[in-house]
């Protein structure tokens, strides 16, 4: 049977009971399909608002992502709210100036694993463990990093022999031309080169894997690795198409217990009844809009839009955190050094070249993907930070008896973690990328610095009881002067690095900002019009004491309900500096060993 025969039709799941009813088949409801459904006696059903995309190429070919991106048959193509103190010209197609921003979000099996940009990074070993100092025993370093392990699969890549990698790396960490120049100039400042990323210390520069299975050249998604593969199994049963809208409880002990989840499917409405519990795994944007349609949230936003109240749980929505990324500071490449960029690689004479050579297959041996990831502290890029974080500081102290306990306790951790060296606090990530195909007649890089730890936050609410109508994201972007202060000095360190003779060598020039922001506030004005979300959102469901604004606890049992759990990176309290797919892979993993064991199964 072919993987799309194996998947259910409505009515094998519709008023059916399963043990464990999935609400969205992305990064994590993948993980925890497969997981759950090892067990034969268990019996588990995915409903997926999206389409499978199987053997689809714009998935499984790596850059696919660029054309995934605003196609609505992969993208969620969300909305925030207006932006009162940031514009931003990059993810905005339409208009510029417009102050919404899109929030790409994937949209069927693999969920946004599907749509990424193939960064591999894993977190800090001081921010998982920050995440049990909240009140989350348990969700520690040592815990995280063995359960995020088992997702991966490392094969073996081609050798370079190019003289110059062998310098640097190890021969089988080759990433694209401009990292080894951005590297050589880092070295300047005293950045070291790391090989070991991916082992909780990620304060340096370093190639970054990628989730691309070298064997085949294609893209590895949640769905591949771990859905098709448990898709023949009797127990699952996997539906997409499938638009959750709510899930229906009962009361019980002052509990809310789910008895269904409904759905919508072809034009009609269904149930799917539950039988032990039901698991959000609808993203950052979606979990906690099914949980306030469902009933489940402020009761006051609930009662303002007619939907009864099933559990008064303030903490809904709320605590959103975002990377936000300063997207335009470019370099033109030399062209006669030959660097592939995304532009070079879509000239039809190099296309035509490419197609000769590997034939038009599903990736093969050529892909393109990112690599050049540079982790750095304050301490390293800001000349002044001393006085910003003493600034930070004084803040914390005026402010802290009007805060709500648990974000004063997360401005404590992120204030240590600033003060910590090992701790990274800006991301700049080597962009050989053009967004906006056709803006320069040269070929370019960008050097994009993010925010690792914003201390603005913000929040995602329904704005009808309607389930079409899309929740209100509100970023509140660069509520926090630190937020900004961050990128300026971020920009002015790029610059710097810029000038260093490696970086010169390849290239001929700044080309944005360029020489006209030159002063303080001229650079704090080109972040304020210039940036962009990096799609790492968290926290809108957050693991934390439900008296400290928590939604989840550390079994990630939604507070007030009996058998509902939110199991994807909204329940991350605290964001990490990283790119968060591998962080997911980790919380999922520990999800379904925290669901086995309360099950006993
Ligand atoms: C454009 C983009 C680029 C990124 N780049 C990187 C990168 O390079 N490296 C990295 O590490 N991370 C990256 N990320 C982030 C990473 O992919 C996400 O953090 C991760 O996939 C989140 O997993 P999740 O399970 O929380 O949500 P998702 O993977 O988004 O899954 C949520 C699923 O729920 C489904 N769903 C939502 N609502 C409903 C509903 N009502 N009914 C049924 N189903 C529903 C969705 O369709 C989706 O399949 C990127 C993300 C995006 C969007």
């Amino acid at each position: 049977m072919s993987l799309e025969q194996q998947l259910a039709k409505v009515e094998d799941v519709a008023d059916k009971t399963f043990d464990f009813v999935i609400i969205g088949g992305g990064l994590a409801g993948c993980v925890l399909a497969a997981r759950l459904s090892e067990n034969p006696e268990v019996s588990v059903a995915v409903l997926e608002a999206g389409k499978s995309h199987i053997n689809d190429p714009l998935v499984s070919i790596p850059d696919g992502w660029m054309r995934q991106a605003f196609n609505p048959e992969y993208d969620w193509l969300f909305r925030t709210k207006p932006q009162s103190r940031v514009q931003n010209g990059i993810t905005t197609p339409d208009a510029k100036p417009n102050p919404s921003f899109y929030w790409s979000r994937g949209k069927g099996l693999g969920g946004s694993s599907n749509i990424n940009f193939l960064f591999w990074t894993r977190p800090s070993r001081e921010e998982v463990d920050a995440v049990e100092k909240l009140g989350n025993p348990g969700w520690n370093w040592q815990r995280f990093f063995k359960a995020a392990k088992r997702c991966e699969t490392l094969v073996e890549t081609p050798v370079s022999n190019d003289p110059d990698y062998l310098d640097l790396f190890h021969a089988d960490s080759v990433g694209h031309p401009v990292s080894l120049s951005m590297t050589q100039a880092l070295a300047a400042y005293g950045i070291p080169v790391i090989d070991d990323a991916l082992g909780g210390n990620l304060s340096g520069t370093f190639k970054c894997p990628n989730n691309i299975d070298t064997r085949t050249g294609t893209r590895s998604t949640a769905a591949t690795s771990y859905l098709y593969p448990a898709l023949a199994r009797p127990n699952l049963s996997v539906l997409t198409d499938a638009y959750v809208t709510r899930i229906l409880t009962s009361k019980e002990e002052d509990q809310a217990v789910a008895k269904a989840v409904e759905f919508k499917h072809g034009g009609g409405t269904y149930a799917v009844k539950v039988g032990r519990e039901a698991i959000l795994s609808s993203s950052t944007v979606k979990s906690p809009h099914i949980l306030e349609l469902s009933g489940i949230g402020n009761h006051e936003i609930l009662e303002r839009l007619g939907i009864p109240v099933v559990a008064d749980l303030p903490g809904v929505g709320e605590n959103l955190q975002d990377h936000l990324i300063l997207a335009n500071p470019t370099w033109a490449l030399k062209p006669e050094k030959g660097i592939v960029t995304s532009d070079t690689i879509g000239q039809p004479e190099i296309a035509e070249k490419l197609k000769a050579l590997y034939g038009d297959d599903n990736g093969g041996p050529l892909y393109f993907a990112l690599s050049g990831c540079t982790f750095i502290p304050i301490q390293t890029f800001s000349d002044r930070a001393d006085e910003l974080i003493a600034a930070f500081e004084k803040k914390l102290l005026e402010k802290a008896d009007r805060l709500p306990v648990g974000l004063k306790e997360q401005y404590e951790l992120q204030l240590k973690m600033l003060k910590d060296k090992n701790v990274p606090d800006i991301e700049i990530v080597v962009f050989p990328i053009n967004m906006q195909p056709g803006s320069f007649d040269t070929p370019f890089v960008g050097l994009l610095p993010s925010i690792g730890h914003p201390i603005s936050r913000g929040s995602i609410h329904a704005v009808s009881k309607d389930p079409e109508v899309q929740p209100e994201i509100d970023p509140n972007y660069i509520e926090e002067d630190l937020d900004l202060e961050l990128l300026v000095d971020a920009l002015k360190f790029v610059r710097k690095v810029a000038s260093e003779d490696a970086w010169k060598a390849i290239t001929s020039g700044e080309l944005l900002p360029g020489p006209d922001v030159a002063t303080d506030d001229q650079i704090r004005e080109n972040v304020k019009q210039n940036v962009s979300t990096t799609w790492h959102a968290c926290g809108t469901c957050s693991m934390m004491p439900r008296e400290k604004g928590g939604v989840v606890d550390p079994h990630l049992k939604v507070y007030g309900t009996k058998n509902i759990r939110v199991a994807d990176l909204s329940t991350w309290p605290l964001l990490s500096a990283v790119h968060t797919q591998a962080l997911v892979y980790g919380i999922a993993e520990i999800a379904a060993d925290v669901i086995k064991a309360d099950n006993g199964i």
